[in-house]
C-alpha cells in the first residue's frame, strides 16, 4: 500500500498544469501508480471546470461558439479527433542486472525518445538520465540489493518515485508508488535490504554531495549518478 504521497499545493498544480516538466513527471508517476491521489486530481479538476463555468457570458461566449463549432464538425474530423486521443496501451520495460521491469505510462513515453538506455553504475548504485525538463534532470536508479547509499544531501530538492521493489532510509520504508520529496535541509542513507533491490524514478536539480567520512572522496564523480 502507498503510504507517501505529494503535497496538496503539488496535486492542485498537477491539475491546473502548473508545474515545472520535471516536477509534473515526478507527481505524474504517482498519481498513475496511486487511485487515491488520481480521485483528488479528479476532483480539483472537476473544480477548475467548474470555476471556468461560472466566467461571466461575455468571455463565455467565444469558449460557447467554440464548443458549439467542434460539435457541429463532420464525421471526418469527429474520426481524426478519436484516433488522436487513442489511448496508448503498449507496455515498455527495462532490462538491468539481469531482471526485466515494467515502467509506468509516464516513463514510458519519455524514453520512446531515445534509443536503448545507458546505465553507469557507482558501488551498486545505476544511473540512466531519461533527459532534463526545465531546470530538472530525471533519471531511472537501479540499486542492488544489500546496497547502502553513503549519507548525502540535496542541493535543492529531489523527487523520487519508487517504481519496483523497495527501499529504505531514516524516514521509513518504501514501496512501489511511494512518492518522496527532499530538500537541501535533510540528509539521508537509502539502503535496500540483502534480498530486495529497488527501481527509482529521480528528479533532481544538482548532483547529490557526500556529506560523511570517506564517501565524500566520491564527490568528484557524483555526477555519474545525476
Ligand atoms: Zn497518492
Amino acid at each position: 500500500m502507498i503510504k507517501f504521497h505529494p503535497s496538496e499545493r503539488l496535486l492542485r498544480g498537477f491539475a491546473a498544469g502548473d508545474l515545472s516538466s520535471g516536477i509534473n513527471l515526478a507527481v505524474a508517476t504517482h498519481v498513475e501508480y496511486c487511485q487515491c491521489c488520481s480521485e483528488t486530481v479528479a476532483a480539483i479538476e472537476d473544480e477548475l471546470a467548474f470555476d471556468l463555468c461560472k466566467l461571466d457570458d461575455e468571455i463565455q461566449s467565444p469558449f460557447e461558439d467554440m464548443l458549439t463549432s467542434i460539435l457541429s464538425a463532420s464525421d471526418e474530423t469527429a474520426v481524426l479527433t478519436k484516433d488522436t486521443f487513442t489511448t496508448d496501451k503498449r507496455e515498455s520495460f527495462v532490462l538491468i542486472d539481469g531482471k526485466k521491469f515494467k515502467l509506468p505510462r509516464t516513463v514510458q513515453r519519455k524514453m520512446e525518445r531515445q534509443e536503448g538506455q545507458n546505465w553507469r553504475n557507482l558501488a551498486g548504485i545505476h544511473s540512466s538520465a531519461l533527459g532534463d525538463f526545465d531546470e530538472y534532470r530525471a533519471s531511472l536508479i537501479y540499486i542492488e540489493p544489500g546496497v547502502q547509499v553513503p549519507m548525502h544531501k540535496h542541493k535543492s530538492i529531489e523527487m523520487t518515485v519508487v517504481l519496483a521493489g523497495s527501499l529504505s532510509d531514516e524516514q521509513g520504508v518504501y514501496k512501489p508508488g511511494d512518492f518522496i520529496v527532499l530538500d537541501n535541509n535533510i540528509e539521508h542513507s537509502p539502503k535496500t535490504q540483502q534480498s530486495q533491490c529497488c527501481l527509482c524514478l529521480t528528479v533532481m536539480d544538482a548532483p547529490i554531495q557526500f556529506t560523511q567520512g570517506m564517501s565524500r572522496l566520491l564527490n568528484p564523480i557524483a555526477h555519474l549518478l545525476f
